[in-house]
Protein backbone atom coordinates (compact mmCIF):
# COMPACT_ATOMS: atom_id res chain seq x y z
CA UNK A 1 0.00 0.00 0.00
CA UNK A 2 1.51 3.53 -0.84
CA UNK A 3 1.06 6.45 1.61
CA UNK A 4 0.68 9.88 0.54
CA UNK A 5 3.81 11.21 0.87
CA UNK A 6 5.74 8.80 -1.89
CA UNK A 7 4.72 11.05 -4.67
CA UNK A 8 2.92 8.54 -6.50
CA UNK A 9 -0.15 9.78 -8.95
CA UNK A 10 -3.47 10.31 -7.35
CA UNK A 11 -5.86 8.34 -8.06
CA UNK A 12 -8.51 10.83 -6.97
CA UNK A 13 -7.72 14.36 -8.23
CA UNK A 14 -10.09 17.96 -7.11
CA UNK A 15 -9.43 21.00 -8.63
CA UNK A 16 -11.25 24.59 -8.32
CA UNK A 17 -14.86 22.90 -7.90
CA UNK A 18 -18.31 25.16 -6.93
CA UNK A 19 -21.57 24.08 -6.59
CA UNK A 20 -24.60 26.27 -5.50
CA UNK A 21 -28.07 25.14 -5.01
CA UNK A 22 -29.79 28.34 -6.65
CA UNK A 23 -28.50 31.09 -4.22
CA UNK A 24 -27.30 29.16 -1.97
CA UNK A 25 -23.47 28.59 -3.39
CA UNK A 26 -22.39 25.68 -1.11
CA UNK A 27 -18.55 24.45 -2.56
CA UNK A 28 -16.90 27.97 -2.72
CA UNK A 29 -13.68 26.05 -4.32
CA UNK A 30 -12.69 22.51 -3.27
CA UNK A 31 -9.56 21.08 -4.00
CA UNK A 32 -7.34 18.06 -3.07
CA UNK A 33 -5.58 14.80 -4.23
CA UNK A 34 -6.51 11.46 -3.00
CA UNK A 35 -3.30 8.67 -3.86
CA UNK A 36 -4.13 4.94 -4.77
CA UNK A 37 -4.14 3.19 -1.85
CA UNK A 38 -5.10 5.74 0.78
CA UNK A 39 -7.88 6.37 3.19
CA UNK A 40 -8.47 10.19 3.06
CA UNK A 41 -11.42 11.46 5.86
CA UNK A 42 -13.70 14.52 5.86
CA UNK A 43 -14.37 16.24 8.64
CA UNK A 44 -16.39 19.71 9.69
CA UNK A 45 -19.37 21.48 10.99
CA UNK A 46 -22.91 20.41 9.84
CA UNK A 47 -24.28 22.03 6.33
CA UNK A 48 -20.15 22.68 5.31
CA UNK A 49 -20.92 20.88 2.18
CA UNK A 50 -18.86 17.72 3.01
CA UNK A 51 -21.73 15.27 1.58
CA UNK A 52 -22.11 17.44 -1.68
CA UNK A 53 -18.56 16.71 -2.52
CA UNK A 54 -18.67 13.25 -2.04
CA UNK A 55 -21.89 13.51 -4.54
CA UNK A 56 -20.13 16.10 -7.02
CA UNK A 57 -17.35 12.77 -7.16
CA UNK A 58 -20.09 10.52 -7.90
CA UNK A 59 -21.49 12.43 -10.08
CA UNK A 60 -24.78 12.35 -8.42
CA UNK A 61 -24.90 16.15 -8.06
CA UNK A 62 -23.21 17.93 -11.15
CA UNK A 63 -20.30 20.42 -10.08
CA UNK A 64 -21.26 23.84 -11.92
CA UNK A 65 -17.07 24.54 -12.18
CA UNK A 66 -13.73 22.65 -11.45
CA UNK A 67 -12.08 19.32 -12.21
CA UNK A 68 -12.48 15.98 -10.96
CA UNK A 69 -10.07 13.36 -12.22
CA UNK A 70 -10.89 9.90 -11.13
CA UNK A 71 -8.30 7.17 -12.75
CA UNK A 72 -8.47 7.96 -16.20
CA UNK A 73 -11.95 9.55 -16.31
CA UNK A 74 -11.24 13.31 -16.39
CA UNK A 75 -14.15 15.67 -16.02
CA UNK A 76 -14.11 19.58 -16.80
CA UNK A 77 -17.28 21.05 -15.42
CA UNK A 78 -16.33 24.28 -16.95
CA UNK A 79 -17.51 22.72 -20.41
CA UNK A 80 -20.27 21.11 -21.65
CA UNK A 81 -20.75 17.71 -20.18
CA UNK A 82 -22.67 14.95 -21.40
CA UNK A 83 -24.38 12.06 -19.73
CA UNK A 84 -22.10 9.32 -20.99
CA UNK A 85 -18.85 11.23 -19.61
CA UNK A 86 -21.28 11.55 -16.28
CA UNK A 87 -21.74 7.83 -16.06
CA UNK A 88 -18.35 7.03 -16.56
CA UNK A 89 -17.02 9.25 -13.77
CA UNK A 90 -19.96 7.81 -11.49
CA UNK A 91 -18.69 4.21 -12.64
CA UNK A 92 -15.35 4.95 -11.31
CA UNK A 93 -16.08 5.09 -7.50
CA UNK A 94 -18.73 3.33 -5.36
CA UNK A 95 -20.84 5.39 -2.49
CA UNK A 96 -22.33 3.67 0.66
CA UNK A 97 -24.80 6.49 2.02
CA UNK A 98 -25.67 7.25 5.58
CA UNK A 99 -28.56 4.75 5.65
CA UNK A 100 -28.58 1.79 3.53
CA UNK A 101 -31.07 1.76 0.54
CA UNK A 102 -31.24 -1.82 0.09
CA UNK A 103 -34.07 -3.62 -1.85
CA UNK A 104 -36.41 -4.44 0.86
CA UNK A 105 -38.25 -7.54 -1.35
CA UNK A 106 -34.75 -9.26 -2.78
CA UNK A 107 -32.51 -11.17 0.10
CA UNK A 108 -29.16 -10.06 0.78
CA UNK A 109 -27.41 -11.99 -1.99
CA UNK A 110 -29.89 -10.62 -4.32
CA UNK A 111 -29.10 -7.02 -3.15
CA UNK A 112 -25.26 -7.87 -4.10
CA UNK A 113 -25.72 -8.93 -7.61
CA UNK A 114 -28.01 -6.76 -8.99
CA UNK A 115 -25.54 -4.18 -9.91
CA UNK A 116 -22.88 -6.65 -11.23
CA UNK A 117 -25.45 -8.34 -12.94
CA UNK A 118 -27.60 -5.99 -14.04
CA UNK A 119 -26.08 -3.07 -14.76
CA UNK A 120 -22.66 -4.48 -15.40
CA UNK A 121 -23.97 -7.70 -17.21
CA UNK A 122 -21.45 -10.11 -15.93
CA UNK A 123 -21.88 -13.26 -15.88
CA UNK A 124 -24.73 -14.60 -13.10
CA UNK A 125 -22.85 -17.56 -11.54
CA UNK A 126 -19.45 -15.16 -11.54
CA UNK A 127 -21.11 -12.53 -9.67
CA UNK A 128 -22.87 -14.96 -7.00
CA UNK A 129 -19.13 -16.15 -6.20
CA UNK A 130 -18.13 -13.05 -5.87
CA UNK A 131 -20.71 -11.83 -3.72
CA UNK A 132 -20.46 -14.47 -1.66
CA UNK A 133 -16.66 -13.83 -0.62
CA UNK A 134 -17.81 -10.18 -0.08
CA UNK A 135 -20.39 -11.22 2.27
CA UNK A 136 -17.64 -13.26 4.27
CA UNK A 137 -15.55 -10.31 4.11
CA UNK A 138 -17.98 -8.13 5.96
CA UNK A 139 -18.99 -10.64 8.23
CA UNK A 140 -22.50 -11.74 6.60
CA UNK A 141 -21.67 -15.04 4.96
CA UNK A 142 -24.46 -16.82 6.91
CA UNK A 143 -26.82 -13.82 6.28
CA UNK A 144 -26.90 -14.75 2.01
CA UNK A 145 -30.47 -15.44 2.02
CA UNK A 146 -32.06 -13.67 4.36
CA UNK A 147 -34.00 -10.43 3.83
CA UNK A 148 -32.68 -6.78 5.04
CA UNK A 149 -35.84 -6.56 7.26
CA UNK A 150 -34.39 -9.68 9.05
CA UNK A 151 -30.98 -7.76 10.16
CA UNK A 152 -29.59 -4.76 12.24
CA UNK A 153 -28.94 -1.59 10.85
CA UNK A 154 -25.46 -2.41 11.02
CA UNK A 155 -25.27 -5.39 9.56
CA UNK A 156 -27.82 -3.55 6.36
CA UNK A 157 -25.23 -1.16 6.85
CA UNK A 158 -22.08 -3.74 5.92
CA UNK A 159 -24.38 -5.05 3.24
CA UNK A 160 -24.57 -2.04 1.69
CA UNK A 161 -20.89 -1.98 1.53
CA UNK A 162 -20.17 -5.36 -0.10
CA UNK A 163 -23.19 -3.99 -2.91
CA UNK A 164 -20.71 -1.28 -3.46
CA UNK A 165 -17.48 -2.88 -3.54
CA UNK A 166 -19.42 -5.88 -5.92
CA UNK A 167 -19.22 -3.02 -8.64
CA UNK A 168 -15.30 -3.17 -8.35
CA UNK A 169 -14.97 0.29 -8.54
CA UNK A 170 -11.16 2.13 -8.32
CA UNK A 171 -12.78 4.31 -5.38
CA UNK A 172 -15.07 4.34 -1.95
CA UNK A 173 -17.02 6.76 -0.94
CA UNK A 174 -18.53 6.45 2.35
CA UNK A 175 -21.17 9.12 4.00
CA UNK A 176 -21.10 9.54 7.70
CA UNK A 177 -22.02 5.08 7.60
CA UNK A 178 -22.30 5.38 10.80
CA UNK A 179 -24.75 8.46 11.77
CA UNK A 180 -27.90 6.26 11.59
CA UNK A 181 -26.77 3.47 13.77
CA UNK A 182 -27.26 2.55 16.95
CA UNK A 183 -23.91 2.81 19.43
CA UNK A 184 -23.59 -0.67 20.02
CA UNK A 185 -23.37 -1.60 16.20
CA UNK A 186 -21.42 1.32 15.28
CA UNK A 187 -17.81 -0.65 15.89
CA UNK A 188 -18.63 -3.73 13.51
CA UNK A 189 -19.16 -1.16 10.46
CA UNK A 190 -16.07 0.85 11.00
CA UNK A 191 -13.82 -2.57 11.58
CA UNK A 192 -14.88 -3.28 8.06
CA UNK A 193 -13.98 -0.12 6.29
CA UNK A 194 -10.87 -0.41 8.45
CA UNK A 195 -9.76 -3.69 6.75
CA UNK A 196 -10.83 -2.85 4.10
CA UNK A 197 -7.87 0.27 4.64
CA UNK A 198 -5.57 -2.64 5.16
CA UNK A 199 -6.63 -4.06 1.86
CA UNK A 200 -5.21 -0.88 0.06
CA UNK A 201 -8.52 0.32 -1.04
CA UNK A 202 -8.25 3.97 -1.73
CA UNK A 203 -11.48 5.85 -0.01
CA UNK A 204 -12.54 8.93 0.40
CA UNK A 205 -14.83 8.75 4.41
CA UNK A 206 -17.06 11.58 5.76
CA UNK A 207 -17.11 10.77 9.23
CA UNK A 208 -18.43 12.59 12.69
CA UNK A 209 -16.13 9.61 14.30
CA UNK A 210 -12.94 11.66 15.49
CA UNK A 211 -11.33 8.60 16.50
CA UNK A 212 -12.05 6.59 13.98
CA UNK A 213 -10.73 9.12 11.58
CA UNK A 214 -7.81 9.86 13.51
CA UNK A 215 -6.84 5.84 13.33
CA UNK A 216 -7.88 5.25 9.10
CA UNK A 217 -6.53 8.22 7.51
CA UNK A 218 -3.71 8.63 6.04
CA UNK A 219 -4.86 12.73 5.37
CA UNK A 220 -7.77 14.51 7.14
CA UNK A 221 -9.54 17.24 5.00
CA UNK A 222 -11.66 19.96 7.74
CA UNK A 223 -13.89 21.06 5.46
CA UNK A 224 -16.00 24.81 6.24
CA UNK A 225 -17.95 27.09 4.33
CA UNK A 226 -17.54 25.51 1.46
CA UNK A 227 -13.65 25.58 0.78
CA UNK A 228 -10.91 23.08 1.97
CA UNK A 229 -9.68 25.19 5.42
CA UNK A 230 -6.62 22.72 6.55
CA UNK A 231 -5.79 19.31 5.16
CA UNK A 232 -2.84 17.11 6.21
CA UNK A 233 -1.82 14.21 8.30
CA UNK A 234 -4.40 13.06 11.25
CA UNK A 235 -1.48 14.22 13.14
CA UNK A 236 -1.62 17.39 12.12
CA UNK A 237 -5.05 18.51 11.52
CA UNK A 238 -6.75 16.63 14.50
CA UNK A 239 -3.53 17.12 16.91
CA UNK A 240 -2.03 20.47 15.91
CA UNK A 241 -4.24 22.45 13.92
CA UNK A 242 -3.28 25.43 12.64
CA UNK A 243 -6.38 27.18 11.78
CA UNK A 244 -8.43 28.65 14.65
CA UNK A 245 -11.59 27.36 13.17
CA UNK A 246 -10.71 23.79 12.76
CA UNK A 247 -9.10 23.83 16.68
CA UNK A 248 -12.56 25.63 17.55
CA UNK A 249 -14.72 22.56 15.99
CA UNK A 250 -13.46 19.47 17.34
CA UNK A 251 -12.60 21.45 20.68
CA UNK A 252 -16.41 21.36 20.00
CA UNK A 253 -16.94 17.81 19.49
CA UNK A 254 -14.60 16.08 21.18
P1 LIG B 1 -22.73 18.50 5.25
O1 LIG B 1 -22.60 17.16 4.62
O2 LIG B 1 -21.41 19.14 5.55
O3 LIG B 1 -23.64 18.53 6.44
P2 LIG B 1 -24.23 19.13 2.86
O4 LIG B 1 -23.28 18.95 1.73
O5 LIG B 1 -25.19 18.04 3.13
O6 LIG B 1 -23.40 19.48 4.18
O7 LIG B 1 -25.09 20.44 2.64
C1 LIG B 1 -24.50 21.71 2.49
C2 LIG B 1 -25.60 22.74 2.27
O8 LIG B 1 -26.19 22.49 1.00
C3 LIG B 1 -26.72 22.66 3.29
O9 LIG B 1 -27.11 24.00 3.58
C4 LIG B 1 -27.81 21.92 2.55
O10 LIG B 1 -29.07 22.29 3.03
C5 LIG B 1 -27.60 22.36 1.13
N1 LIG B 1 -28.05 21.38 0.13
C6 LIG B 1 -27.52 20.15 -0.06
N2 LIG B 1 -28.15 19.49 -1.06
C7 LIG B 1 -29.10 20.34 -1.52
C8 LIG B 1 -30.10 20.27 -2.56
N3 LIG B 1 -30.22 19.19 -3.35
N4 LIG B 1 -30.89 21.34 -2.74
C9 LIG B 1 -30.77 22.45 -1.97
N5 LIG B 1 -29.86 22.60 -0.98
C10 LIG B 1 -29.03 21.55 -0.76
Amino acid sequence: MTGPADGSEPLLSVRGVRKSFGDLQVLRDISFDVPAGTVTTVIGPSGSGKTTVLRTLNALDRADAGVIRVGDVTVDFAEPVDRAVLARLRAQSGMVFQAHNLFPHRTVLENVIEGPVIVQKRPEADAIAEAKELLAQVGLAEKADQYPYQLSGGQQQRVGIARALALRPQLMLFDEPTSALDPELVGDVLRVIKELAAQGWTMVIVTHEIRFAQQVADQVLFIEGGVVLESGPPAQVLGKPEQARTRQFLRRIL
